[in-house]
């Protein structure tokens, strides 16, 4: 019996030993269907991928790899190479990273990018300050999302040219031109009821964030705002899921003076959507949303009376009656 044993130990060995001379233990990486190559340490490579998706770069809003690769411990030949550096290569070259850049608006139309917010700021406040009197000219700021950091990006130098250009461009027509009304739809004016419109600047409003009873319309003017209503309020119970009204990324979710806690989701083109007074809140900046999404739930944060969904559509910086779209 003893030697049975001994003998069945030695064999094992003996196969392990030759098993092990001959291959060794790595893992093999798949991703979306398709098998990259090997790599010898996981730890290590799992690491080298996070490192990726982290690493700071102004205005770097996020990095999405297109998939998790999985592992799959496998026995090669030994003579078999790892591609630790080839396959991390092509999981970077296959990812997504956005950033955000600030452009400078007049009169709704983007004249200018930046890629600092505070230089952005001041060069506003500044010109802002310059063309007080012109009461036609309204120079702003809006977030651009966008996957190339560099595209037209310019100096607050060249910023400030471009704007004064524009801005005397615009200026010349108003006093040369004579501003010819188109009537043809006076009808929608003049009805009370909102003709809805199938989308702004191209984007699609499919979902209503909430249903509920409208408290207040985009306009009005009440005792507690000093400025009219720049959105539309929708009054519902606390907790109540809010839903966004289309696709895009989450742009801030945080608290926001009068607003409270707050989400703002830029769809692209220039439109954002605001969602203000909200008690708790579920979407993170960075996150791509699809419309009907629940981003966060109604409450009474800020300035508000009671529970009650504040939704605001801005087109180019520029806040536009969400009845145009919705309910
Ligand atoms: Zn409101």
């Amino acid at each position: 019996m003893f030697r049975l044993i001994n003998l069945v130990a030695i064999a094992l060995f003996i196969i392990m030993t030759v098993i092990l001379i001959k291959y060794r233990l790595v893992f093999e990486i798949t991703v979306d269907g398709e098998k990259l190559g090997y790599i010898a340490d996981k730890k290590q490579f799992e690491q080298s991928i996070n490192e990726f998706i982290d690493k700071k770069e102004n205005n770097k809003i996020y990095t999405k790899i297109a998939q998790m690769p999985s592992f799959e411990l496998t026995f090669v030949d030994k003579s078999e190479q790892t591609k630790e550096e080839e396959i991390l290569a092509k999981i970077e070259k296959d990812s997504e990273t956005m950033y955000k850049l600030y452009a400078v608006t007049v009169n709704g139309k983007e004249q200018a990018t930046i890629a600092n917010l505070e230089e952005a700021e001041s060069l506003v406040k500044e010109l802002n300050k310059k063309y007080k009197n012109k009461s036609s000219i309204k120079i702003a700021i809006i977030d651009v999302i966008t996957s190339d950091n560099k595209k037209d990006v310019v100096t607050v130098k060249k910023a400030k040219t471009n704007i004064v250009n524009a801005i005397n461009a615009s200026t010349k027509k108003t006093y040369t031109k004579k501003v010819t009304y188109n009537y043809t739809t006076s009808k929608t004016a003049t009805s009370s009821k909102v003709t809805k419109l199938a989308s702004l600047n191209g984007i699609k409003f499919t979902v209503t964030p909430i249903s509920g009873i409208i408290t207040s319309r985009f306009g009005s003017r009440e005792s507690i705002r000093s400025s009219s209503h720049s959105g539309l309020d929708i009054a519902a119970p606390k907790g109540t899921p809010i839903k966004a009204a289309a696709d895009g990324t989450v742009i801030f979710a945080g608290t926001s003076g009068g607003y409270g806690k707050m989400i703002k989701i830029s769809h692209g083109n220039g439109v954002v959507t605001f969602y203000g007074h909200c008690s708790a809140l579920y979407a993170k900046v960075g996150q791509t949303i699809s419309a009907g999404d629940v981003i966060a739930a109604v409450g009474a944060t800020g300035h508000a009376t009671g529970n009650h969904l504040h939704f605001e559509v801005l087109k180019n910086g520029l806040s536009i009656n969400p009845q145009k779209f919705l309910y």
